[in-house]
């Protein structure tokens, strides 16, 4: 079962892992975007952090949903209010619990990625963060590493596509050939998901 401590590590691995691969995210949306991916996920991740640490929230729901509101408060642009969005959904879908099971998590992280899709308005195929979440949050029934080989999947299959959401689609053809770094960083927040449930041997 995973707990409220399970959830703080998922978001403090995940904020470790943007500050690892910041420049990275940055230099993706250099190529497609405005060249600040990177950079307003270290800042919303290490609110994210610092949040978590002030207010030590007792659930999972809870974590996800403190999280969440970080990011839609310290994230510009799109990423802040669909990340939100994609960790407040997932939390109130986790209810008031103290522990909850791997699936009931997978069920929960798809009405998050619902969420994301209804507010972007994106679909499968859009080169998005829903390349990455979807096939996700539909693999972690089969387990987290699953999820996370889903994930990256996704995202890297967003490479040869044209962007048909966010500002990557005024690009209109010129966007094909680059991978997305809004899919590229929700592979990342999974693959922190699978590192903590390995870490705990789940
Ligand atoms: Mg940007």
């Amino acid at each position: 079962m995973l707990d409220a401590d399970f959830f703080r590590r998922w978001m403090t691995t995940a904020a470790a892992s943007v500050e690892r691969e910041a420049e990275r995210l940055t230099a993706l949306d250099s190529a497609i975007g405005d060249a600040d991916h990177g950079s307003n996920l270290q800042r919303g991740f290490r609110a994210v952090t610092a949040a978590l640490e002030k207010e030590a929230p007792g659930t999972p729901g809870a974590v996800l949903t403190l999280a969440g509101r970080q990011l839609i408060s310290t994230v510009g642009g799109a990423s802040g209010p669909l990340y939100g969005t994609l960790l407040r959904r997932t939390g109130k879908a986790l209810g008031d619990t103290a522990e909850v099971g791997a699936e009931q998590l997978a069920a929960a992280l798809r009405e998050g990625v619902d969420g994301v899709m209804k507010l972007g308005g994106a679909a499968p195929g859009d080169k998005t963060m829903i390349d990455a979440l979807l096939p996700a949050a539909d693999a972690l029934a089969s387990g987290f590493a699953a999820a996370r080989a889903a994930a990256e999947e996704g995202a890297e299959a967003t490479t040869p596509l044209q962007a048909r959401k966010g500002r990557a689609s005024y690009l209109g053809e010129r966007s094909i050939g680059h991978q997305d770094p809004g899919a590229t960083s929700s592979a990342l927040l999974i693959a922190a998901l699978a590192d903590t449930a390995e870490a705990d041997g789940e």
